[in-house]
């Protein structure tokens, strides 16, 4: 299992300190603050928020949000209502995507065409990386 960084300060060094309720414990080296894998995965939602918050002013709708990220489309609904969050009417192109492993990716960054008039967004997703690309200039 890898190490947490710090919730608190976001310190990349925390020890292990124990086992609460099931859960591995850690103590932040340089501020001791302690926390749970619990509060991680409390981390990992909100940086799940904001992606599927991204994709969808990208363009992309929610049952896309939900194939690509694995959160379910009701919930991306809520956010997007809870946050008040709202995407333009009509684009004058269409967002496509690609998930690429960094090797596919390093692949496809040395072609220069490949960057080219693209409006290109990189985003991590897990251990590969989703790049999103407006075709908005092939098409007109
Ligand atoms: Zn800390």
């Amino acid at each position: 299992m890898e190490k947490p960084f710090c919730p608190k300060c976001n310190h990349p060094k925390v020890v292990k300190s124990g086992i609460v309720g099931g859960r591995q414990r850690f103590k932040c080296k340089k501020c001791n603050y302690h926390f749970s894998v619990n509060k991680i995965g409390k981390g990992i939602d909100s940086y799940y928020v904001v992606k599927a918050l991204q994709l969808y002013v990208e363009g992309i709708s929610f049952r896309e949000i939900e194939r690509i990220l694995g959160v379910s489309h009701v919930s991306v609904m809520n956010w997007v209502r809870q946050y008040k969050i709202k995407a333009p009417e009509q684009y004058d192109y269409r967002p496509t995507y690609k998930v690429l492993s960094h090797a596919e990716l390093v692949k496809f960054m040395t072609s220069k065409e490949n960057l080219q008039g693209s409006g290109m967004l990189l985003t991590e997703l897990g251990d590969k990386f989703m790049m999103i690309k407006w075709e908005r200039f092939k098409n007109s």
